[in-house]
């Protein structure tokens, strides 16, 4: 439902449940918060020298079978269900009548009109029916690309995106961007690969296409002619797209030109009169993340007869509002992408997806009172101190690395100075005032929230860029990196157990949220952040022989990772795709050092409290580190969604996030006696930083 939204973050877990919505399923009772160090969650039966996943996580994964309402269940979704069901009571509280606050009557009553289903259900498709009016009436190809831009506006982006962003040669300041965009699947290989799967997809892809056109009002015969129409037309548009991989490089996606240099790639497109409609001011330059794209689309826009277009901003429209309309839209939606692809048995409960909406929309307006409820100063402050360690022992872990030269060392360091930090919330809020939440109009809601985002996004092209804003609410579990901010973000969301307790034992502190911290710092140093300097600029402040050196470290955990076998069923094997994850690998391993190193650091100075061979619940504390750590990625995974996330996820799954890591660990072998031979101690261990 999001405006095209240009940053360069890199995440710490990947995406929440896919957007889904509307059914009726009885409200189950509020989740427990998770614990951090949880010895019924291990298989102690197991060794952990030959499968430490299954060590530190076998008893968590049989006693939480996959629930039905989800296609993975991991620690990190059962703190998202905890942190969920206190914004329901916060969202139950705010709706009813009562003295609330203006950013509760908001909240209350975005939350108010989605859980009202009856409503919801009466409307039908009637919320979507003046932009199928409009696609309708459209004559020729101008009109047609001025509905293209109508449509960006409202909330419902098509063929190509559209937005604000830093400039990659001048981070301060936002410039516009425009990119490849218009899939409907999640990735370009659902509409070009040739195996089996993939054909399969695209066959109950043409289904899904007619079953909800005709829901639509559409005859099924059209219906399907229609999706025939539409799956030939996205097709050309993924050929037209750069490839996950590639988009990884930002030399790939950085080219700068003027408007009239873009109006020569697809002069088929006026974009200076796409800009007005799209409510942008004037523009003499911007940044064209795949210049090949927009030459192919201009050939498309020649070649596909207006009817086509037609057919595809149609489906476009109903296909991303399905989930926001009546029961059968939200049916057949799921059927198709949640339970299909995905591999999840039921819909969420209404006030599960209700709650998760209102944040997603509204969500600097229900993230104060979250705040206020669940992130206490003392847990602030035991941050700011973790922070400041791990970031000490990454300067340390700089100056001790035997491939770098003193020149590149100086130059990382003044890189790591610059690294600023936030967390929690942030220091100032969205103004949600001019934002009109009706009770009775749902999709009329998020549509305003959609339009407040827009005008906003707009409103910052050729402004600084205010590095106060947060990319994610305050309830998220899950934390980032801004490679042009240089800054390290992390939600209160995450600021709980299993990562963060201000009631357990530093080592599992510094195993679970240090190792997170320690994740997100060596963002700025992984194969793709290490291109930007201190200020966030695209700029190689690497000597001649630093490079190399790096890649070739680099492609060792490539290869790894590679080798690391994601899903296995009838439809074979799907390795992980060790370029596609290398960032976030890069920065597991750096994590996971950093925070050891701090760990060990401080139980060397330690007065008193916690020492380094004091054991609890039988382990020392570098072994409750190490558990600490792997408890964090305990989960249980639906094939199909395995499947989907080695195609489209940068992340590794929880499995081989833990075993990739603990191989490459110098200090696993002592922590737990494992030898020369063991699954756990590899041949060759691959160190980047
Ligand atoms: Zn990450």
């Amino acid at each position: 439902m999001r405006f095209l939204k240009i940053t360069f973050a890199t995440l710490f877990a990947c995406c929440a449940a896919l957007a889904q919505t509307p059914a009726q399923t009885p409200a189950q009772t509020p989740a427990t918060a998770p614990v951090s160090f949880d010895k019924s969650g291990m298989d102690l039966t197991s060794d952990a020298c030959q499968d430490f996943y299954q060590y530190a996580c076998g008893g968590w994964r049989v006693s939480h079978p996959l629930p039905a309402d989800k296609a993975r269940y991991g620690r990190f979704d059962e703190l998202r269900e905890y942190n969920r069901s206190l914004l329901r009571s916060i969202l139950e509280n705010a709706s009813k009548p009562g003295k609330h606050t203006a950013n509760e009557r908001k909240v209350g009553a975005f939350y108010a009109a989605c859980m009202d289903e009856k409503t919801v259900d009466a409307k039908g498709i009637e919320p979507i029916e003046p932009w199928l009016n409009k696609v309708a009436a459209l004559d020729n190809r101008r009109q047609m690309l001025d509905l293209v831009a109508k449509m960006q506006a409202g909330g419902l982006p098509s063929v190509f995106g559209f937005g604000s962003g830093p400039d990659l040669h001048n981070s301060t300041m936002n410039i516009a961007h425009v990119d490849q965009g218009g899939l409907t699947l999640g990735d370009r290989d659902y509409y070009l690969k040739q195996d089996a799967k993939m054909v399969e997809v695209r066959g109950k892809y043409r289904e899904h296409i007619q079953r909800l056109l005709t829901l639509a009002g559409e005859t099924p015969e059209r219906a399907g002619d229609d999706a025939k129409t539409i799956l030939a037309l996205e097709s050309k548009i993924a050929e037209a797209s750069m490839d996950r991989v590639s988009r990884r490089d930002p030399k790939n996606i950085d080219h700068k030109m003027t408007v009239a240099e873009l109006g020569e790639l697809a002069p088929e497109i006026d974009f200076p009169r796409y800009f007005k409609l799209v409510g942008s001011e004037e523009l003499d330059s911007l940044n064209v993340g795949n210049p090949e794209f927009f030459r192919k689309l201009n050939a498309m826009l020649v070649s596909e007869p207006i009817e086509n277009w037609k057919t595809y901003l149609r489906w476009r429209i109903v296909k991303s509002s399905a989930p926001l309309l009546s029961k059968p839209f939200v049916d057949e939606n799921f059927e198709f992408q949640g339970k299909y692809l995905s591999g999840q048995k039921e819909l969420e409960a209404r006030w599960k997806r209700c709650t998760s909406m209102t944040d997603a929309n509204l969500g600097e307006a229900l993230g104060p009172i979250y705040v206020a409820k669940a992130f206490p100063k003392k847990a602030k402050e035991r941050m700011d101190t973790l922070v400041a360690a791990i970031e000490k022992s990454m300067g340390n872990d700089i100056q001790s690395l035997d491939w770098m030269s003193p020149e590149t060392k100086k130059a990382a360091d003044v890189k790591l100075s610059r690294v600023s930090n936030k967390i929690g919330y942030p220091v100032k809020w969205k103004n949600y005032s001019t934002v009109v939440i009706k009770r009775n109009d749902f999709v009329g809601n998020v549509r305003a929230a959609s339009v407040f985002e827009h005008k906003r996004d707009m409103a910052k092209l050729g402004k600084p860029v205010d590095k106060t804003e947060w990319q994610m609410t305050p309830p998220t579990v899950n934390a980032y990196y801004d490679q042009s901010e240089n800054n390290i973000n992390f939600p209160a969301g995450i600021l709980q157990p299993p990562f963060f307790s201000t009631k357990v034992d530093e080592a599992v502190n510094y195993g679970g949220i240090g190792v997170v911290i320690g994740h997100e710092l060596t963002h700025g140093f992984d194969d793709q952040g290490r291109k930007f300097d201190g200020d966030g600029n695209l700029a190689n402040w690497w000597g001649p022989k630093d490079g190399p050196e790096f890649e070739r470290r680099a492609q060792c955990v490539a290869d790894e990772y590679s080798s690391f076998v994601a899903v296995k069923d009838d439809n074979g094997e799907v390795h992980l795709n060790g370029k596609l994850t290398l960032g976030e690998n890069t920065a597991d391993n750096g994590g996971l050092k950093l925070a050891f190193m701090s760990l060990t650091s401080q139980l060397g100075a330690s007065q008193s409290g916690d020492k380094a061979d004091e054991k609890i619940d039988g382990f020392t504390p570098a072994q409750r580190f190490f558990i600490g750590f792997a408890q964090v990625w305990c989960e249980n995974v639906a094939p199909q969604r395995a499947r989907e996330l080695a195609l489209i996820d940068p992340h590794s799954p929880g499995r081989f996030r833990v075993i990739g890591v603990v191989r490459n660990s110098p200090e696993f072998p002592k922590a737990f006696g494992c030898k020369a031979g063991d699954a756990m101690v590899p041949k060759q261990a691959c160190h980047v930083w």
